[in-house]
């Protein structure tokens, strides 16, 4: 096997792998149990097999997945700083909070749950459902403190509605915010992530894509329950997936490598829980630099034409 890409996080001097480890299916968020074996299995196989990078948020299954996602790390055989860990502030299972109080509290939360000392990434999480200016002028703030103390390293707002990012980006100075997370934009139905594209490299800040199979959608199994898509959208990713797997072929792995093959994404997060989906996952990535299986992508991506870049709505509505 050769060895997963390292890829520049934007100017933070962080080198991730191409390819992420999502943690949140260890929150059980998408209806499946997972073990806490399982769970050790897949983190400490994926960190074997050249994975550098875990995102997590007390959100997950309510703090579950930061649990699980400790434990992991917890018995990683690797040193604390061969890893970029991620997670977030502001969105939890009681609703939302983004004032400087919670969010700073809840730092030290998800550190005891995480099992560490500091965090590499800390983001904002789904900053739609906030007051955007408040994200400005207090979480933000807030968190600059904390990495003053030593406890992040780096700052990230995320959220669907792309819009979001230029609203921040051009309201706080520059190196304020390091990352920016999005997802279900750059994948097979929704690739609307690349108009934003030079705007962030402009900007210095480093993308992280995630949710590469659009939350279930781009998988044999299809999306959870709580899938919020339009069910034209739902009906053609199964569509897809179908016609994939008519011929033999995997729909993930076409998804994965479309997404992977922007270099200017500097990491694609896909959501993971068992030691197959990581080998499997890996392998695609690896693939990539063989080319992408054209003709299925010609035919998916006619599949798809019809509800091409078809999204959802998302948080408030002056966001
Ligand atoms: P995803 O598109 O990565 O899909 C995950 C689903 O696909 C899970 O059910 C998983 O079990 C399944 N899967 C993974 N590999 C597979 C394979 N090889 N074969 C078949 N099924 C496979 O969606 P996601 O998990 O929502 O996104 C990835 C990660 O990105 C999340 O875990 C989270 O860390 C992050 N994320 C963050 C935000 C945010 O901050 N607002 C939003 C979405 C996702």
């Amino acid at each position: 096997m050769g060895s997963l890409g390292l890829r520049e996080l934007g100017a933070t001097g962080l080198k991730v792998s191409c390819l992420g480890f999502g943690a949140s299916p260890l929150g059980n968020v998408f209806g499946n149990k997972v073990t806490e074996a399982d769970a050790i299995a897949s983190v400490n196989e994926a960190v074997r097999l050249g994975i550098n990078f875990f995102d997590c948020s007390p959100y997950y299954g309510d703090t579950l997945a930061e649990t699980m996602l400790g434990k992991c790390l917890k018995a990683l055989p690797v040193p604390r700083e061969q890893y970029v860990l991620s997670t977030k502030v502001g969105r939890y299972g009681a609703g939302f909070d983004f004032s400087a109080d919670r969010v700073t509290a809840s730092v030290d939360e998800s550190m005891k749950r995480l099992n560490v000392d500091y965090i590499d990434i800390i983001q904002c999480h789904d900053i739609e459902f906030a007051s955007l200016d408040q994200i400005i002028a207090e979480t933000i703030p807030a968190l600059q403190k904390l990495k003053e103390a030593g406890k992040v390293r780096f700052i990230g707002i995320t959220g669907l509605p792309l819009k979001i990012y230029q609203y921040v980006l051009d309201r706080v100075p520059p190196g304020t915010v390091d990352v920016i997370l999005s997802y279900c934009h750059y994948g097979l139905n929704d690739n609307s992530l690349l108009n934003s594209l030079p705007y962030l490299k402009s900007k210095g800040v480093g993308v992280i894509s995630a949710s590469p199979l659009s939350m279930g959608l781009l998988t044999p199994q299809g999306p959870p329950e709580w899938h919020p898509a339009p069910q034209e959208l739902k009906d053609a990713c199964a569509a897809a997936a179908a016609h994939c797997q008519s011929k033999g072929k995997d729909i993930t792995k076409l998804a994965l490598q479309y997404s992977l093959s922007n270099p200017d994404i500097a990491t694609v997060l896909v959501g993971m829980c068992s030691v197959e989906q990581v080998r499997s996952n890996v392998q695609a990535a690896l693939e990539v630099s063989n080319g992408l299986d054209s003709e299925l992508l010609d035919e998916v991506e006619s599949i798809l034409q019809p509800v091409k870049n078809i999204s959802w709505p998302m948080g408030r509505d002056e966001n």
